[in-house]
This record gives C-alpha cells, structure tokens and sequence, in this order.
C-alpha cells in the first residue's frame, strides 16, 4: 500500500532517531537500530511491541493527526521507553500462566488441551467440554485478573516513566521547550468514530469480565508531571 504523506515523515523520523547520537562522550540511539516500524490498525494509535521488535501505528491515527515532528518523536520515543524501560512485565506472566496452567489442566482433566488438538472423528465427551469451559473459567476470571492487579501499579508507572523518557530526549536533542505541550498535541486527537465503537468494545468486554480496571492515567496528569518536570518557558 502506498504511504501517506505523514507516514512518510513518520518513517523519516524513526529512522533518524535510530541514527548515532552523541551524548557524553558515547554513542547512543535514542531507537534501537534494529527496531522496525510498522503499520497495524489493530492498534489504538501506537504501540512499542517488545516481543517482536517493532513499534506499531495506527495509519488512520497518523494521517489524521497532522502532528507536528516534535509531537512524532515524542510519541516513537515514548513507545522505545516503554521496551527499554518498562517494568511491566505482565505479557510475560500471562503467558507463563498459561502455559503452567495448560500444563497442569492436561494432567488434571487430562482433556482440555486434548480438545483443542483433538481430530475431527473422536468424540469428545460433555464432561471434558464442560471441564474445558471450567478451566477458561478460572483462567479468565481468576488467574488473568490476579495478575493483572498485582501488576497494576507497575503498568500506570510505566507511563510516566516512557514519558520521562521522550520529554528527556526530546528536549535535550530536539531543543524542545514545551515536552508537555508535544504530549498535549498527542492525546488531544479525538479518535474517529470506527475506532471510538472499538473503544466502546473494549471498555464494555472489560465491564463484562469486571476484572480488568484499566491502569492508563489520565492525560491530565500525564502532561502536568511532564509539565512540571520538563518544560523550560522562556522568560
Ligand atoms: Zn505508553
């Protein structure tokens, strides 16, 4: 598909924020450079992907934005602090969870994982659906959300802390004043209305299941620490 204006300034300003730096002496990158950037409109509007090594955009989001270079590298270097710097290491225990809890569920039921690998022609009882149903049971409602809250804390720090992070480098090499108004320009774009229905989904799955609150802190917050921290208003 054909990029977009703004993608292509997007591109152009991940693959200098990945160029050598110098700071102190020392080389650095403000991106890793073999990180890779790439378009998924199955995400919000961006996100740092650690597992594969990527950081993600919402084309839509991008296009519409219209956001300033300032604003771009905020959002490119905050997504990087959250893989260089985040604590959260929740996707990790979900995934363990799962595979401790598959473990044990084989050897316990010794069905449920059979189910899902099961062939077309064998039979597959009302005792193991139902012992299958039981186990997603207590992994949904139980394990996740137990996880979940204790890695609740850590999740709404991090913000801050891959905010610190772009309001640092932003201003120190992007000789940026106002870190808090690059981040005010970002989250001020109202989503459209496809992506507000996705919102909408998620929120009310989350109502449903009742045990997920959601640990992002509100963008008032966010940008007055970054305010308060980082701005240098020109007397
Ligand atoms: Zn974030």
């Amino acid at each position: 598909m054909e990029l977009s204006s703004e993608e292509k300034r997007l591109y152009t300003i991940f693959k200098d924020l990945k160029s050598d730096r110098i700071s102190e002496g020392q080389i650095i990158h403000l991106i890793e450079p073999k990180r890779k950037l790439e378009h998924d409109d199955g995400c919000l509007n961006f996100q740092g992907d650690k597992l594969r090594n990527k950081i993600v955009y919402n084309r839509n989001y991008v296009i519409n934005g219209k956001f300033d270079d300032n604003t771009l590298r905020f959002v490119l270097i905050h997504e990087e602090g959250h893989i260089r710097k985040g604590k959260s290491k929740i996707l990790l225990y979900i995934i363990l969870m799962l595979v401790i809890f598959a473990i044990l569920a084989f050897y316990l039921f010794n069905n449920p994982v059979n189910i899902i690998i099961t062939t077309m022609d064998e039979q597959i009882s009302l005792s193991q659906i139902l012992s299958s149903i039981l186990i997603l049971g207590l992994y949904l409602f139980i394990i996740i959300p137990i996880i979940w809250r204790f890695n609740w804390d850590t999740m709404f720090n991090d913000e801050f802390i891959a905010d610190n992070y772009a309001a640092e480098n932003v201003q120190k090499f992007f000789s940026e004043n106002y870190p808090s108004a690059k981040l005010n320009q970002f989250l001020s774009l109202e989503p459209t209305v496809q992506e507000q229905k996705r919102i909408n989904t998620i929120l009310v799955l989350m109502k449903i299941l009742g045990s997920y609150p959601d640990y992002h802190p509100s963008g008032c917050i966010r940008i007055e620490k970054v305010r308060e921290k980082y701005d240098k208003p020109l007397s």
